[in-house]
Order: structure tokens, then C-alpha cells, then sequence
């Protein structure tokens, strides 16, 4: 191992933190980090909360030194047989092992949305994924002689989240889902129903609505619902989830299929794996899900390089993954906190009324609690989650 070669695929959550763990585990293995050309390794957490609010610059928002072969040329392609990444410089490197950390690509209006395109390529409608759109959204905002009006597209966390940081920083902020309860079906309806009396104690929300054309004008823009209605802004930002960035041969919507070690499913014994946000894992009991949380990708690509240091005969067997990570996010001057995954399936059940807190059990075990202004009781079932018998009130 001390002369092999390790290639990572992506220097996000899952990416770093694959690296830092087979650097603790040997110094002398080559690691080779790979990223898209021009990119420096960044804290995607931060493009919302920090650059696109302009409290920090895209260089504020960098991960330390991962103790890794740092190498900026994107990744067209990998032939999984011969462990080979084609990279857009023109240049192929062959590895070792292989983790794939690529991470995920911003879900956009369909292409059945008028003025779509037009609105994109304006930059009044944009997405909420890279540094690059966090600068052009904190550009148009400061270029504007007041405060603006924003429409947020979504329903999920980056949509409330992002919606609380612009009206705290005093925009006027429309909230349009196409759920009429947004958030629901992942933090339960009890707190759906909390943040959604947040939002609207703080601006419009257009609720259970679909969007059917955008009209861009040199001044503002406009979303068109259905039924005819048009709702004006200065902005509009696509908060619509995301999907897997797979190089080929795993371009298609779908990410890519692991085992419960991690390992790439088609060939388990490729000593390719891979984590994070571009993987989709196909559990017995669990079923299919996708996960694309910081906390979560980096236990991910832990884990992916422990299962690589067990195939090596480095380490001990990590067992199978199973997603307990917490997360927290501010919305309107409340704690939305998680641990877990509800995944598919999965059934919410009020555990605590004041402070609320929800857990989400899949055939008869916890795989996640939520809960609103109550950090300690939902992360105290973080080391409860998948195991049967645990399946009771919350933890004293
Ligand atoms: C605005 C925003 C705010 C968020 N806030 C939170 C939060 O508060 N809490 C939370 O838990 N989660 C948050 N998330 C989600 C979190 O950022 C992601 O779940 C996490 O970054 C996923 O980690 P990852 O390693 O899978 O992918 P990423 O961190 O996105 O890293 C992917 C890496 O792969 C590289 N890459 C991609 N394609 C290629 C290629 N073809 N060749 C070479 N390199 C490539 C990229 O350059 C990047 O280095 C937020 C997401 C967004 C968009």
C-alpha cells in the first residue's frame, strides 16, 4: 500500500475527508485529489450562508490542505476496468483504488418551462449551487439601489434557509412550491407547518403551484403560474434539490450504485468506491435513497476509505454504512435540526410537542429524528438510529 496510488474523484465534504483519513492511516500512499479545472477545494455550505450573502468572499470559503496531491482538471470519464480517469486536459491517469466523491449538479426548471433559458442566461434566474452563482447573486443584490425582491423556487432546506438569510438581511422574499406543505415529506408535517408560519409571517408564499413560463424583462422578472398568475421579482433563485454529477459512465440522472460497504455495486471488486452526494445507496431493507448533507458526505468518504484500507488488508472491516449524521440549519431565528435519513417510505411520528421534535421509523426502526429548536434531543438519537428496539419515546 505504501507505494500505491489512490485517486479522489472531487475535493468536497466526502472528497477531504476520504483524504484525511487514508493520510492519518499511512503518509507514505499517494493521494491524488482531484477537482474541476479552475476549482479550488470550497465549503459548499458556505456559498448560501456566507458568499452569496456577501459576508464572505469565494476564497473565505476554502477547506484547509487535505493532506493530498491537489489536481484541478476535470474529470471526463473513468474506465472502471483498468481504474483509468480521462481528464479535460487530455491527459489519463490509472490508480490503485478509486474513491468517487463528485458530488451533485443543481436541479433546474424543466425544459417545458418558457423563458427558462432566457431567464437563465440573464442571471435573474439562476440556481444556488457553485461559488459562481453565489457571486452573481450578491452582485445583482449589491447593484440594486434598495432592498430587492427575491422569489425562492423550492421547498426544501436550502429553500427556507436561503429564504430567512435574504429577508434577515432585509429583502422581500416570495416562497414558491410547488408542495403544498413544503418540507413535509422530509422534516414531518409538524415542523413543515411551523417553518411554513415562519415564512409567512415574513413575506408571500404561493403554495401547491406550478410554474409554467418565465418572463425575463431588462428590469425585473416574472414567474408564471399556473392558472395565469404572475409573481414579480428582482431575482429569482431555483431551489429545486439536486441530482448526482457522475463522470461518464454515469452521467444519467441516476448517481452511482454502491454496496453497503461503499464499493462500486457493479464490480465489488474493482477497489473502486465512492461517497457523498453522487452516490445512490440500495439498502435490502432501507431501499434506494440519496443523501446530499456536508456531515453525511464526509462520514461517506470516511467510510469509502476505510472499506479501501480493509480491501488493501490495512484495516478492520468499517461494517455496513448507515446514515446517523446531524445537521442544523438557522430558519426566521429557529434551529431546524436533523439526524439521519428519512428515508423512503419511512413514517413520521410526533415525539415531543414543545419543543417538536419528529422521528421517522422504517420497518420498526428509527432512521431519523427532526425537530425544531430542540438540537440536543434530536442529536441525542443519532447513535439510537437503525436499531429496532429503540423505537420509543424520546430519550430522557
Ligand atoms: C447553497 C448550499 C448550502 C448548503 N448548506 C448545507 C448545510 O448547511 N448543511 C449541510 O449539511 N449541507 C448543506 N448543503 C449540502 C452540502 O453542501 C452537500 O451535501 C455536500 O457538499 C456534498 O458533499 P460531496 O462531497 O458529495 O460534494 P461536494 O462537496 O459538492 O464536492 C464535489 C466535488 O467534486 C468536484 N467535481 C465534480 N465533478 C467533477 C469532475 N467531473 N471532475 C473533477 N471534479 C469534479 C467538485 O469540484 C467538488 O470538489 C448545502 C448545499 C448548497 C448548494
Amino acid at each position: 500500500m505504501s507505494q500505491a496510488s489512490i485517486g479522489i474523484l472531487g475535493a468536497g465534504a466526502a472528497g477531504v475527508a476520504a483524504a484525511k483519513t487514508l493520510r492519518a492511516a499511512n503518509p507514505e500512499v499517494q493521494i491524488d485529489l482531484l477537482t474541476r479545472t479552475g476549482e479550488r477545494p470550497f465549503n459548499r455550505t458556505l456559498v448560501n450562508k456566507g458568499v452569496a450573502i456577501g459576508l464572505l468572499s469565494p476564497d473565505q470559503a476554502a477547506v484547509p490542505d487535505a493532506g493530498a496531491t491537489f489536481v484541478a482538471d476535470t474529470v471526463r470519464g473513468i474506465d472502471p476496468r483498468s481504474r483509468q480517469v480521462h481528464l479535460a486536459s487530455g491527459e489519463s491517469r490509472a490508480y490503485d483504488g478509486m474513491i468517487i466523491a463528485t458530488g451533485s449538479r443543481p436541479r433546474t426548471l424543466g425544459e417545458d418551462v418558457l423563458g427558462r433559458d432566457d431567464g437563465l442566461a440573464s442571471g435573474r434566474l439562476t440556481t444556488l449551487h457553485s461559488l459562481t452563482d453565489a457571486t452573481g447573486i450578491r452582485d445583482r443584490l449589491a447593484a440594486l439601489p434598495s432592498s430587492a425582491r427575491v422569489l425562492v423556487l423550492g421547498a426544501g432546506v436550502l429553500a427556507a434557509e436561503t429564504a430567512s438569510l435574504l429577508s434577515t438581511a432585509g429583502h422581500d422574499v416570495a416562497l414558491i412550491s410547488r408542495s403544498t406543505l413544503p418540507g413535509a415529506s422530509v422534516f414531518g408535517e409538524h415542523i413543515a407547518k411551523k417553518l411554513l408560519d415562519l415564512h409567512q409571517a415574513r413575506g408571500a408564499t404561493y403554495l401547491g403551484r406550478t410554474i409554467q413560463a418565465v418572463r425575463t424583462h431588462p428590469d425585473h422578472i416574472a414567474i408564471v403560474l399556473d392558472g395565469g398568475d404572475r409573481v414579480e421579482g428582482d431575482l429569482a433563485i431555483i431551489a429545486h434539490g439536486t441530482l448526482p454529477a457522475a463522470p461518464s459512465p454515469w452521467n444519467g440522472p441516476e448517481g452511482i450504485p454502491v454496496d453497503d460497504r461503499l464499493r462500486l455495486r457493479e464490480a465489488p471488486d474493482q477497489r473502486i468506491y465512492a461517497a457523498g452526494g453522487v452516490v445512490i445507496h440500495e439498502h435490502p431493507d432501507l431501499g434506494a435513497y440519496r443523501i446530499d448533507h456536508w456531515d453525511d458526505a464526509a462520514a461517506q468518504g470516511a467510510h469509502a476509505a476505510h472499506t479501501l484500507l480493509y480491501d488493501h488488508g490495512l484495516g478492520d472491516d468499517p461494517g455496513a454504512y448507515r446514515p446517523v449524521s446531524t445537521f442544523t440549519s438557522s430558519i426566521h431565528g429557529h434551529i431546524l435540526a436533523g439526524a439521519g435519513h428519512p428515508t423512503p417510505g419511512s413514517t413520521a411520528r410526533l415525539i415531543s410537542d414543545d419543543p417538536t421534535v419528529v422521528l421517522h421509523e422504517h420497518a420498526g426502526a428509527p432512521v431519523a429524528a427532526t425537530g425544531l429548536d430542540a438540537v440536543a434531543l434530536v442529536h441525542q438519537w443519532a447513535p439510537r438510529l437503525h436499531h429496532p428496539h429503540e423505537t420509543t419515546n424520546q430519550p430522557e
